[in-house]
């Protein structure tokens, strides 16, 4: 049985892209390889932090057998696969549309997240993973347990590593087999203010004819980083110029924050 380290397991809403607004539980594994600068999970970037957190969202029983998890708890970590599996029935709800493999990055972890995801099918639960795709090999090994992928690309201001062509490269990869393998597949950039416009072009042409969602994420600004947020003009032109070449374009911002829920 494997075993890994996860910053954090709790039921929520999804916060962003074409699911926004549906129920998950989301595990969020640790550590991660890159380091963009406008990072809003840093603390899961530590690769192997001594606690998970596990809460709940609710204050009812959940009708499968289990009592909510409404309050915090912490659990030493690393987590076996069959400790997160009975804790994916405790925080298991009607409204569950999926489960979500985040980060930190899940690929970090291959082997530990398609024992869980593999349990999670058989519990008939639906796998949703969230990847910055830097690991084709990593993300070959276990995309067939999956239903959904969320894949980042990217951009090159965006500072997430010092080896940008592989980096690139790797995200491509992963959209690929994904698409290939009949995932749904969902393609997110987040866009800076400023954002090069040859730069979103060349992803999209290099996207082309794969069935993917093309999601433009806004990044989310606190106080600090509020003039590096895209104007409403220049969501438009982007948006624009990748309809010219992917049929399935969309604006969404990170809704969880609207909401203030994790
Ligand atoms: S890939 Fe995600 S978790 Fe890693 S540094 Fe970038 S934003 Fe943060």
């Amino acid at each position: 049985m494997k075993s890994g380290y996860i910053t954090e397991l709790f039921s929520s809403f999804q916060g962003e892209g074409p699911y926004v607004g549906r129920r998950q539980i989301f595990i969020r594994f640790a550590g991660c390889p890159y380091s963009c600068f406008y990072c809003d999970t840093p603390s899961a970037k530590e690769p192997k932090p001594g606690l998970c957190t596990v809460f709940g969202n609710a204050e009812h029983n959940n009708s499968f057998g289990k009592a909510f998890l409404s309050k915090k708890r912490f659990i030493e970590n690393p987590m076996s696969s069959h400790l997160v599996l009975e804790l994916l029935t405790e925080l298991r709800t009607h409204d569950l549309h999926s489960v979500s493999y985040t980060g930190g990055e899940p690929l970090f972890y291959a082997a530990f997240v398609k024992e869980i995801a593999k349990g999670a099918r058989e519990m008939h639960l639906k796998n949703y993973i969230e990847t910055n795709g830097y690991s084709a090999r990593a993300f070959a090994s276990l995309v067939d347990h999956f239903d959904f992928a969320s894949i980042d690309i990217k951009l090159r201001s965006h500072q997430a590593s010092t080896d940008y062509d592989k980096q690139y490269k790797n995200e491509l990869e992963c959209i690929r087999i994904a698409a290939e393998r009949g995932l749904e597949t969902i393609v997110k950039v987040v866009v800076l203010k400023d954002t090069a416009i040859d730069e979103i072009e060349k992803i999209c042409k290099d996207l082309v004819g794969l069935n993917i969602k093309f999601v433009l994420q806004p990044v989310t600004g606190d106080r600090a980083q509020r003039d590096i947020v895209p104007g409403i003009k220049e969501l438009f032109a982007i948006s624009e110029l990748a309809g010219a070449f992917l049929h399935d374009v969309m604006v969404i911002p990170q809704v969880h924050k609207i909401l203030h829920v994790p």
